[in-house]
């Protein structure tokens, strides 16, 4: 259920609506809005009778919400969700492109494709200090050195940094160095370190899970919101199918589908979707014509040294190209 407010509805009212819930022994969540407040009842195990709150001082409507991701659904929140870090705006047209290697791999190949991908116009960057590598002898990232380094191409480039945490550990200190905590997806149905994500005051990029259908992956991100963290950003990056010409199916339908369910930013990863360097830069320009808000890109300007991922990452001239292009299929570009 979503109580909500009258625009000129004081504190007092507000805080009054939220005393109620918690005395019916649910949770409440005010979401200011732009013009009015709405508070959202969570954790109550039957539906509530908008009875109890209608005839509340600052009341105008009680709605129920019949999603089970309650705070990731537009029942709850009808306008789009804008992601704000100092000097990036994402969502609500705002698209932005995230691009990086894999892996962060030394100090000179970091920086080395940071300069690249930002003289191109991307505005994050991406690289992995921790990374989930399907053998457990594969390279698996320098990890706190790594997180190291990705602040060094913060300082030296002004780009903001998305880095993947994977367990509880790396949480603590990705959350503490990166803008954007990326939860990938063989986490995306780890509970425990969602809960832990949502705790922290940094925007999280969500991966699909490989054989995820979109109502896990909201529920998903409903745990992140549900621990108090609305600054979610869902990433599409391929589900599993029996074909062997790409690494994953790109489901690129989950854009249009998760903009009609969900308020939150949805962006795209064609580089782990195809695990081919020619098939990124088809898809990345069929997403952006799917009305993604931003793209997830793999880009090293050394791919057959790479550690990781290499086919499938970009040469900077590549990325340059794709750029240009993006730059004809939106109106506005990615500025
Ligand atoms: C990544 O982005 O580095 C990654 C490992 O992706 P995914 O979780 O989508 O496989
Ligand atoms: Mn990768």
């Amino acid at each position: 259920m979503l109580v909500v407010m009258d625009k000129d509805a004081t504190q007092a009212q507000i805080e009054a609506v939220v005393h109620k819930i918690e005395s019916l022994g649910f949770t409440a969540q005010p979401m200011p809005g732009g013009e009015r407040v709405a508070v959202a009842i969570l954790r109550n195990p039957r539906p509530v009778d908008p009875a109890l709150f209608i005839d509340m001082p600052g009341v105008i409507q009680a709605i129920p919400v019949s999603r089970p991701y309650k705070l990731v659904s537009r029942e709850m929140k009808r306008e789009d969700t804008m992601i704000t870090l100092p000097g990036l705006e994402l969502g609500r047209g705002h698209f932005v492109v995230m691009a990086g290697p894999c892996a962060v791999e030394n100090e000179v190949q970091a920086l080395t494709i940071a300069h690249r991908v930002k003289a191109a116009g991307a505005r994050v960057f991406r690289g992995g200090a921790y990374k989930p590598r399907t053998s457990p002898y594969s390279y698996q990232g320098l990890g706190k050195a790594g997180l190291e380094i990705l602040k060094k191409v913060r300082e030296e480039t002004g780009l903001l940094i998305v880095t993947e945490a994977m367990d509880q550990e790396s949480l603590r200190l990705v959350a503490d160095s990166a803008d954007i905590i990326q939860i990938g997806a063989r986490n995306m149905q780890n509970f425990s370190l969602l809960r832990c994500a949502g705790r922290t005051k940094k925007p999280v990029l969500l991966k699909r899970g490989m054989y995820a259908t979109l109502e896990e992956w909201f529920m998903a991100a409903e745990y992140l919101m549900a621990e108090g963290n609305p600054q979610v950003i869902l990433c599409e990056r391929g589900v599993r199918s029996f074909g062997e010409h790409a690494r994953n199916l790109l489901d690129l339908a989950a854009v249009p589908a998760a903009r009609r369910e969900s308020h939150l930013p949805i962006i795209v990863d064609p580089s782990h979707a195809t695990g081919r360097r020619d098939l990124v830069p088809p898809l990345a320009r069929a997403a952006v014509t799917a009305g993604c808000d931003g793209l997830l890109l793999e880009v090293h300007h050394q791919p057959e040294k790479a550690m990781s991922d290499g086919a499938q990452s970009l040469y900077p001239d590549q990325f340059d190209q794709l750029m240009a292009e993006i730059q004809t299929l939106r109106p506005g570009g990615w500025k």
